[in-house]
């Protein structure tokens, strides 16, 4: 299992742009699978969900061995308002923000910790109804009024896209993303800084690049298929 892993990720990394930052997507996975994907290369650890990094990061903490650097926690599912507090303390990065009255919990929750929280803003490119993450068309209205948010940096983009075996069906949602992740750039806003672009999963992280990702979110293609569907 380990060694499996450990390829995944050095032939993953050995083909990434070095500018692309990969966060392995931990979902369903134990800390022994998310240790051996650090002893390998990975900087960055995406969860989905807060307990789940609890959990994982008291597991690790409980080990003394620490060869590798600590790693980058990052939220990538969507975050509960009454999750925010706990949210604050556990990450490095939250991927998920999608309205002015969470940023505004996660505010106060970083400020009583004296913490200023790197954010990306999720942009439902797909304008599903049942998916969360900002409208492309009323994005920047809302990223003016979060971005008055003092403990909060965003930092740029993250999207998911619909669901597709195809890869190439997602790439105009990954093109829409960029272009408004472009548009961001084009008009500076204080507080909003766009350095991150976080799209691309196991089947699609080439045609994210390809259209402009500097950020993949990998789990399948590092850790192998997963056993129960998420
Ligand atoms: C599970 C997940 C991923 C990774 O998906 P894989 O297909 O396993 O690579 C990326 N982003 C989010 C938000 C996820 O939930």
């Amino acid at each position: 299992m380990k060694d499996t892993i450990a390829q995944n990720v050095r032939s993953l990394l050995s083909r990434l742009p070095p500018d692309v930052l990969l966060v392995a997507a931990a979902k369903t996975r134990s800390s022994d699978e998310v240790r051996a994907a650090l002893d390998a290369g990975i900087r960055a650890v995406g969860h989905n969900y807060v307990q789940e990094a609890e959990a994982m990061q008291a597991a690790f903490g409980q080990q003394e061995i620490r060869k590798t650097p600590r790693p980058r926690w990052h939220l990538i599912g969507h975050l509960q308002r009454n999750k925010a507090k706990m949210a604050a303390g556990l990450f490095d990065m939250i991927e998920t923000l999608d309205s002015v009255r969470l940023a505004e919990a996660l505010d106060r929750h970083c400020a009583d910790i004296g913490k200023v929280m790197p954010v990306l803003i999720e942009i439902n490119s797909g304008r599903e109804s049942n998916k969360t993450g900002l409208d492309p068309d009323m994005a920047e209205p809302v990223v003016r009024e979060m971005a008055r948010c003092e403990n909060l940096r965003i930092q740029g983009l993250m999207t998911m896209g619909p669901r597709s075996g195809d890869p190439e069906e997602a790439r105009p949602y990954f093109r829409l993303t960029k272009s408004l992740f472009d548009e961001f750039l084009s008009k500076p806003i204080e507080n909003v800084e766009m350095k991150y672009l976080s799209m691309g999963m196991s089947n699609s992280y080439r045609v994210a690049i390809q259209e402009g990702a500097n950020t993949v979110r990998i789990g399948t293609a590092l850790f192998g298929p997963r056993s129960e569907t998420s």
